[in-house]
């Protein structure tokens, strides 16, 4: 389905991101495995993804700083050619009351989860123009849509995240640049291990599938997304979230 294309997936070391490159890789694409923490971790991805007979790399960039996104794209290119599909899945939560939240919580999401993502985008725009086609996937939330008590600076970054995909859909039609959105619910990662039994219940009781969602549920979305299937789709996003917001 993705034989010959070339992934740079962010955050790729663990959970969803992980997911996401496994499934691009099973489906024939190269992926580059970007990563901010554990390089063991980045390493053991780029093996598993090795198994199914496509090129990986793993490499180290900060997604909100301009210089190593720049570096990071560059070496994509310098290793596969081209980057035809870039998933923006990096993120990170710091949930505090409003009241509460100090400045460097507020700022340090916003810098990863929203400013990131234009970052990469930016990194990859000249190449996707010049190649005349790719496809840009934003791991956005639900609760970018609904909102969430305690979660101000996470939904507002996850929101903007919404409107860049838009606006970033409006600006690249015409290259034949796709860039759509997935809005996950509650996916059972590390992220959401941090949730307490109560958290995780209340979530439970709002999901009308009555089940929580695995990386794997985000993953496929993403993949079609990616492929030629999706080739009509444009400026969306897609909630995966059992029918918890409708
Ligand atoms: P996770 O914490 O397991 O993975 C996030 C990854 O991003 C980690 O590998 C981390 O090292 C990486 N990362 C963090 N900051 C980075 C930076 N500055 N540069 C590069 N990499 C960085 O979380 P997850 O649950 O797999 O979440 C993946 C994405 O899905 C995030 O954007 C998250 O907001 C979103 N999401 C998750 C859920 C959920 O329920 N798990 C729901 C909605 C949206």
């Amino acid at each position: 389905m993705l034989s010959g294309k070339s992934a740079l997936v962010t955050g790729a070391s663990r959970g969803i991101g992980r997911a996401i490159a496994l499934e691009l890789a099973k489906q024939g694409a190269n992926v580059a495995v970007n990563y901010a923490g554990s390089e063991d971790k980045a390493q053991a991805v780029v093996e598993e993804i090795k198994q199914f007979g496509v090129k990986s790399f793993k490499i180290q960039a900060n997604v909100a700083d301009e210089k190593e996104t720049k570096a990071m794209v560059k070496e994509v290119v310098s290793e596969f050619d081209s980057v035809d599909i870039l998933v923006n899945n990096a993120g990170i939560n710091r949930d505090n009351l409003i009241m509460r939240m100090k400045e460097d919580e507020f700022d340090q999401v916003i810098d990863t989860n929203l400013k990131g993502v234009f970052q990469c985008i930016k990194a990859v725009s000249r190449q996707m123009m010049k190649q005349r086609g790719g496809r840009i996937i934003n791991v956005s939330s639900v609760v970018g849509v609904s909102g969430n008590a305690g979660q101000a600076n996470y939904t507002a970054a996850k929101a903007g995240v919404i409107g860049l995909t838009k606006s970033t859909a409006k600006e690249f039609a015409s290259r034949n640049i796709l860039v759509n959105a997935v809005a996950p619910g509650f996916i059972t990662t590390d992220m959401t291990d941090e949730l307490t039994h109560e958290q995780k219940e209340g979530m439970l009781s709002m999901i009308p599938l009555e089940k929580l969602g695995e990386p794997e549920d985000v993953a496929r979305v993403v993949r079609f997304l990616a492929s030629e299937d999706a080739k009509y789709i444009t400026g969306q996003t897609i909630n995966i979230d059992g029918g918890m917001v409708m």
